[in-house]
């Protein structure tokens, strides 16, 4: 497989515009701020640049690793002491483009930070066309403990495909012998995604939910009418890439919303994102690119600046 020039352009594209508002994003996290006026924000300003978001504005605190974003009635203020990852999608005609940065807003967390974002400096490094899957987890793993920290071991980087986030292969942040012989062949788009950790290094189910997306399966046990009317409008503008309920609101009321989605859920037509806690409760870090992979070079899309 391999990318035309028109897709090239759409996915460069789909990375600057994910590049301005991860930067945005990093400008709005200060204490006194809400997540759902900075993830609002961000949100909007996709769509300004001309594009959509490929997923709920990810603003994820403290041990907190990934998959918060505000619901419908809960948010976050921030008041100084939190470690804040905001983690972006950009989707410009289902080319996609994932990004995100670390804030620390406590003052004496900065080394976590380094540590993360090193491991992606050095990835941005050793990336080329069919670099082993093994070597970039190496890398990863290496700088986050020379670091003095612990790599995430069950949060991945990950392949992207048209419309789909996640397209099927994960690329651990660690030396996974699994995946020694796999390559990334050109004509891949890839997201490397280190995480990094003064817990233990794994991430549980911290039971909130307020990401999900369709299944592309309708169910076996027919829907209601109400259950219809949400579905066809979810699918109408999300296809299978994630949403919030949030973003429901401004066409359902929140008891409609609530109540299909928690049953469309049970029924198995929409799958849940639930927010992912460092299990010993550790800060955690997260940095991101999106990886362009081409016959003879490799475009870091997020990293403009990164020639
Ligand atoms: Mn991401
Ligand atoms: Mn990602």
């Amino acid at each position: 497989m391999t990318f035309t020039d028109d897709e090239v352009e759409k996915l460069v594209k789909a990375g600057e515009i994910a590049a301005r508002v991860r930067e945005l994003g990093a400008q709005l996290v200060k204490p006194g701020a809400t997540a759902k006026e900075i993830c609002t924000r961000l949100e909007e300003y996709i769509v300004e640049l001309g594009a959509k978001p490929a997923f709920p504005c990810n603003f994820s605190v403290n041990e907190v690793a990934a998959h918060y974003t505000p619901g419908i009635d809960d948010d976050i203020r921030l008041t100084g002491i939190e470690v804040v990852k905001v983690d972006i999608g950009v989707s410009l005609d289902g080319y996609i483009a994932d990004t995100a940065v670390t804030v620390d807003l406590t003052g004496v967390n900065e080394k976590l930070l380094q540590a993360a974002q090193a491991a992606l400096d050095q990835v941005v490094k050793i990336m080329k066309p069919n670099v082993r899957i093994y070597d970039i987890g190496k890398t990863i793993e290496n700088t986050i403990k020379r670091h003095g920290f612990k790599p995430v071991k069950n949060l991945t980087g990950h392949t992207i495909g048209r419309w789909l986030i996640h397209a099927g292969t994960q690329i651990p942040n660690y030396a996974d012998r699994t995946s020694f012989h796999k390559r990334l062949r050109p004509g891949t788009l890839v997201a490397i995604e280190p995480f990094a950790t003064n817990g233990r290094g794994l991430v549980r189910d911290g039971g909130i939910v307020n990401i999900y997306s369709y299944t592309g399966r309708r169910g076996r046990y027919g829907l209601s009418e109400q259950e219809e009317e949400v579905l066809n409008y979810i699918i109408e503008e999300y296809k299978t890439q994630p949403f919030t309920p949030r973003w429901l609101t401004s066409k359902f009321n929140k008891q409609v919303i609530q109540e299909t989605i928690r049953s469309l859920t049970a029924k198995g037509v929409l799958h849940a994102y639930p927010i992912l806690v460092e299990v010993s409760k550790g800060l955690v870090s997260q940095f991101e690119h999106t990886f362009l992979i081409l016959k003879d070079r490799v475009i870091v899309t997020t990293c403009p600046e990164c020639g």
